[in-house]
């Protein structure tokens, strides 16, 4: 695997204090929402231009705004002002619980990849939904339309938030 290459695609991660410490309290609140043991190290995030990251994940245009691979960290599209608006942040908060599944090797033990990858995005969902709730938004978000298509990987990878 071309690792490096990989991460030179995805370039040096933003570094931004006000981002830092929003990430840490995205953390402490998905720690405090899931019962996850708290996860101090921080994931990289790289703040892109959205068709760069759908350039990167769905290799055309597609709609995702954010994205969290193990060896990239979370990609977040620019125009997210995860800083001021909950919604945004909530987006941010989804992928962290992402990375903190990741870390803890949470859906490991279950066989089909498909099976994992749903496991992961309710639980993702769920908690984002807590996270709109708690900030007393009036959106939330639904993870319908491919959940159940397992047999269609391609429109799962183009679909995932
Ligand atoms: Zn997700």
């Amino acid at each position: 695997m071309p690792e490096s290459r990989e991460e030179l695609r995805v370039g040096k991660p933003t570094v931004d204090h006000a981002l830092a410490s929003l990430v840490t309290d995205l953390l402490t609140t998905i720690h405090l929402l899931s019962g996850y043991p708290a996860v101090s190290v921080q994931p990289e995030i790289h703040r892109l231009p959205q068709a760069a990251i759908a350039e990167r994940v769905c290799h055309k245009p597609c709609g995702v705004r954010a994205y969290y691979r193990p060896d990239w960290g979370v990609l977040l599209d620019e125009s997210l002002n995860v800083e001021s608006d909950t919604f945004d942040r909530s987006i941010l908060l989804h992928e962290l619980v992402h990375y903190v599944q990741a870390a803890r090797g949470r859906f490991d033990t279950m066989p089909s990849a498909c099976d994992r990858w749903n496991a992961a995005e309710r639980e993702a969902y769920a908690l984002q939904n807590q996270f709109l709730a708690d900030v007393h938004s009036a959106k939330h978000v639904a993870m319908s339309g491919w959940a159940a298509r397992c047999d269609d990987k391609d429109s799962l990878a183009a679909s995932r938030l």
